[in-house]
Parts: C-alpha cells; sequence; structure tokens
C-alpha cells in the first residue's frame, strides 16, 4: 500500500501547487470564506465523498472505507489575514488588505490532496476518515468551537493536523508527544481617572500616569507569582488614551494577552491581573473596568497518536528529518477538536533560505516552500492509514 500512496501523492502534486496558488491569490477572511469553502466542497463532491457544511463556511467530508474500522479525523484550516501581500509572487492576493499570511491556503491544499489519494483506494482502508476544513482560525472565538458543537468530531477515535511552520527548516517535522502549543487569552483594562487640563493637574486623576504603572505591575506576575518551570506570557499589545496636548483624558484603555499550559497558571494570571490592575488605580484615586476573555486552549498531543505519526514521519522522510522540537507560545484552535478525542498535530517544516522569502509568519512577505505540500499529503495519506490499519487490528482483537 505504501508504493501507491507515494505513487498518488505524486499524481497529485501538481494539482495541490496549482490549488494552493489559486487560494493564496483569492484569499477571505475569517469567517468570511465563502469562495474558498465553495472551491473545496466542489473538489471533495468530485472525489464521490459525502460533503457536508455543518457550520457557517466549514466543509466536512466523509470517506467511508471498504471494511469497519475506528474513524479518524483530519483538520486543515481556510482562513487568510488582514495584511497587505508585498511578495510580489506572480500569484500573490487580488484582495486589497488580505493575505494568506499564515500557509493556511497551504494546509487547506494538502487536505484535498490527502482526499484525493485516500479516495483513490478507499476499498482497501478500514473505517472512516472525516476532513474537517476549518473556517476562522485566525480570529477567536474560532471556527473549531462551531465545527465540534455541530457534531463533526463524534464517534471521532483520533484526530491528527498540521502547520506549516516556516521557522523550520523545509524536509524536517516537529512531532512531539505532550505539550505543544499553548492556551491564548486575551484581557482589556480600561483605567477611569478624571479628565483636566495639562496645568491643573492636581484637580485631575490621569488615567495615562497610572496606566502606564498597571502595564508595569504587571510584569510582577511572571516574574515572581507563577511557578518558575511554568511558561506563562503576560502582554500589553494596546494602550490607547488621549490625543491632545494640553489635555489629560479621562480613561486610558489596555489590551493585552496571556499564554500559558498549565490551567492553574490560567487561573492565577486571570485572577492576578484584575486585582493587581484594580490595587494600582485605587492606590491613585482612579477605579477599573477588567475583562479576561478565555481563547483558545493549549494543544496536548496524545502519546500514542504522536507515536504512530512518528513512526510514519521516519518511514516517509527518514530519521534525520523527524525533530521533537520545544513548546511553542502560539495558540491554534486545533485544541478545541483534540480535547474530543486522542490527537496528534504536527509542524512541518516550510522555511527555505532564499532571501527575498520571510520566515514570520503573519507578515506581508511571508512565503512557504512549495515542496512542503507533497509532504504534507504523503504525512496525512501515510498517517491515515497507520492508524486505521492500527484500529482495525485493535478492534479485531477486541472481539476475539
Ligand atoms: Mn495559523
Amino acid at each position: 500500500m505504501e508504493g501507491t500512496v507515494d505513487r498518488l501523492v505524486d499524481e497529485v502534486t501538481p494539482d495541490v501547487v496549482a490549488w494552493r496558488r489559486h487560494l493564496h491569490a483569492h484569499p477571505e477572511l475569517s469567517f468570511q470564506e465563502t469562495e474558498t469553502s465553495r472551491f473545496v466542497a466542489e473538489k471533495l463532491a468530485a472525489l464521490d465523498l459525502e460533503v457536508t457544511r455543518p457550520s457557517g463556511t466549514s466543509v466536512v467530508a466523509r470517506l467511508v472505507g471498504g471494511r469497519s474500522g475506528p474513524t479518524l479525523a483530519i483538520r486543515a484550516d481556510m482562513d487568510a489575514l488582514p495584511i497587505q501581500e508585498d511578495t510580489g509572487l506572480p500569484f500573490a492576493s487580488e484582495n486589497p488588505g488580505v493575505m494568506h499570511a499564515c500557509g493556511h491556503d497551504g494546509h487547506t491544499s494538502i487536505l484535498l490532496g490527502a482526499a484525493t489519494v485516500l479516495a483513490g483506494m478507499r476499498e482497501h482502508l478500514p473505517g472512516e476518515i472525516r476532513f474537517l476544513f476549518e473556517p476562522g482560525e485566525e480570529a477567536l472565538p474560532g471556527g473549531a468551537a462551531g465545527m465540534v458543537e455541530a457534531g463533526v468530531v463524534d464517534g471521532v477515535d483520533t484526530v491528527i493536523g498540521l502547520h506549516l511552520w516556516a521557522p523550520l527548516p523545509l524536509g524536517t517535522v516537529t512531532v512531539r508527544p505532550g505539550r505543544l502549543l499553548a492556551a491564548c487569552d486575551v484581557f482589556r483594562i480600561e483605567v477611569r481617572g478624571r479628565g483636566g487640563h495639562i496645568g491643573v493637574p492636581q484637580d485631575a486623576v490621569d488615567p495615562i500616569a497610572i496606566g502606564a504603572r498597571v502595564v508595569s505591575a504587571l510584569q510582577h506576575i511572571v516574574a515572581r507569582e507563577v511557578d518558575p518551570q511554568e511558561p506563562a506570557i503576560v502582554g500589553v499589545t494596546g494602550f490607547h488614551a488621549g490625543g491632545s496636548v494640553g489635555i489629560i483624558p479621562a480613561t486610558a484603555e489596555i489590551t493585552g494577552g496571556t499564554n500559558m499550559f498549565s490551567p492553574e497558571v490560567q487561573d492565577l494570571l486571570e485572577r492576578r491581573i484584575g486585582e493587581i490592575a484594580a490595587g494600582v488605580c485605587a492606590t491613585h484615586g482612579a477605579t477599573c473596568e477588567y475583562e479576561y476573555v478565555r481563547g483558545y486552549r493549549a494543544i496536548v498531543n496524545d502519546a500514542a497518536t504522536t507515536a504512530s505519526i512518528d513512526r510514519v514521519a521516519r518511514r516517509a522522510f527518514g530519521d534525520d528529518a523527524v525533530v521533537t522540537g520545544r513548546p511553542l507560545m502560539v495558540g491554534e484552535d486545533f485544541s478545541a477538536f483534540a480535547e474530543r478525542a486522542p490527537a496528534c498535530f504536527v509542524l512541518l517544516g516550510a522555511g527555505n533560505d532564499d532571501p527575498g522569502i520571510v520566515r514570520e509568519h503573519h507578515h506581508p512577505r511571508f512565503d512557504i516552500d512549495e515542496a512542503a505540500l507533497p509532504m504534507g499529503v504523503g504525512l496525512f495519506a501515510h498517517a491515515a492509514i497507520e492508524i486505521l490499519t492500527e484500529g482495525a487490528r485493535e478492534d479485531v482483537r477486541a472481539t476475539t
């Protein structure tokens, strides 16, 4: 079956590259993936798969194998970002101010490629595969939650997914058991003082000076209150107040985000940011309004599923290509699927030393090396066969 997969991957690669370029030229923002999801649904229907649209712009296709076995879900995200592309690529974005700057065009094409390969050998496959095309990964609350609510992972035994990762060189893949990507939350603090004349500060309560103290006081949480063995970030990324020289404004708005793995650390950050902001404000005669919104949960890879992917990746790309890497503090809502079934998410190297290619995701000149696309297709196809076959074997053992 291995040889057949590799041949089918080779055959579909020109299409996968063409799909990626088409999607790259026509990016759509989170939850607005109308044309993208139509494109995806058409390609899947042409493979004679059962295609549904369970929530908003999501697309799900079901492939039923020739004999009984477990159910595997494979996920890709489809949305782009509000960035003006500056790559100069011949297939650069035709939508002003919108760009596939995170590689989701590649993810969608890879999963369409894997669906094509696996559909071509369905009679030899046990069980069922669900191809999950998710909208809105880039914007809270994320598209995964709605899909989970619509039941797309009901009855699913295993979930897998990948992210093209440009900081990682082409030809390598991070396969890591346990913690991989952090949880990410957002917060907003409004410091409420009293506006007035710059020349009469004694009659005002200056929310800018007080807000600046809040920002520095928040650094204390990670420095002194979080277990040093536990990674945590409290980042202030916005501070908006005032506008005119000579006027002390009445309010200042501070916005930011937190990242962590541990639920205890998450509770601590949520509580302490609010307490410190309120305390600093009270010290200086101001009040504050505090809002903390929990975002994506952490991705913690299941050991057994990760071991399967590790085996498959070593077989497909060689031992040197597979690295364990380190946990990253960025968030991804694959976690919403991963909480419902044993799961593994991998990072697929897409970096290229071409000086014109910037390796930072979400950058106006971000790009991927397209040679990563067939690797992704192969990884998903081989992983699907491995996981379904193993599961079917266990089913047989369980019933005999
Ligand atoms: Mn992404």
